[in-house]
């Protein structure tokens, strides 16, 4: 059974245009990689699955667990198991980050988190960071800890994540797909993965792959097939399969 499907989907935000004819299966327990060069509409996609506002679908259905989720609000998604890291995370001053654990573990604000919750926390290195406001003067690679941090207290069904591993220096790079895969296997939940490196491959268990090219998706397959073929010969090239296939 598919835990997600996009079918023949059209967004824009604005007047302009992004997606067009998007479609994507995503198996429930799986992992795919989603590739493609800037601006080509990735976030996009995730911030339309998410279902933030300004995203508008023209045409398409998203279903999720076998419900079409079009008519629902982002909290309702949330809710649903349907939770995003997001690439850039805004700073949020005067939310410190333990209290927003609370928030993403349906804590009453008097209550502590639990000793497990904090075994986590403290995985992610971030003990020393509950009591400060989230991302304010975090580095790169805290911002991101914290974002998947956030994220995993959720217990998602359904990983987006976009970007993880952007302005991550190696060793959190490691620590969080570890986490992830960790929550992945232990969980059976799902994910999408918006990445423009070969790196969290090695560390994260994804069967498939594909490219989002000039608003559509294509060129499905093995994601470390993908990635070796788009360090060869750039993403137009690669969306060409017959080519991919003659190098296998
Ligand atoms: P990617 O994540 O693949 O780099 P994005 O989805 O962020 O690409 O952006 C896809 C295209 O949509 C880009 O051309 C970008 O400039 C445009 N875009 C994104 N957000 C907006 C917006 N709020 N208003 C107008 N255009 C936007
Ligand atoms: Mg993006």
């Amino acid at each position: 059974m598919n835990i997600l499907e996009i079918e023949n989907l059209h967004v824009r935000i604005g007047r302009k245009e992004i997606l067009r004819d998007v479609n994507l299966k995503i198996p429930k327990g799986e992992t795919s990689v989603l590739f493609g060069s800037n601006g080509s509409g990735k976030t996009t996609l995730l911030m339309t699955i998410v279902g933030l506002p300004d995203y508008k679908i023209t045409e398409g259905r998203i279903i999720f667990n076998g419900r079409d989720i079009a008519d629902l609000d982002i909290n309702e998604r949330a809710k649903l198991g349907l939770n995003i890291a997001f690439q850039m995370p805004p700073e949020m001053v005067g939310v410190k980050l333990r209290d927003m654990l609370k928030i993403c573990t349906g804590k009453n604000p008097e209550d502590d988190l639990s000793n497990k919750e904090l075994e986590l926390v403290k995985k992610l290195k971030l003990t020393e960071f509950l009591d400060r406001d989230i991302n304010l003067a975090f580095s790169g690679g805290e911002k991101k800890r914290s974002e998947i941090l956030q994220l995993l207290m959720m217990r998602p069904k359904f990983i987006l994540l976009d970007e993880p591993d952007s302005g991550v220096d190696i060793e959190s790079l490691r620590l969080i797909s570890g986490e992830i895969q960790n929550y992945l296997s232990k969980t059976g939940s799902s994910a999408l993965i918006i990445t423009h490196h070969g790196e969290i491959l090695d560390h994260i268990d994804a069967k498939n792959g594909c490219v989002l090219l000039d608003g559509k998706i294509s060129c499905h397959g093995n994601p470390k097939v993908i990635i070796r073929d788009i360090m060869k010969r750039g993403y137009r090239k690669c969306v060409e399969c017959r080519i991919r296939e003659a190098i296998e």
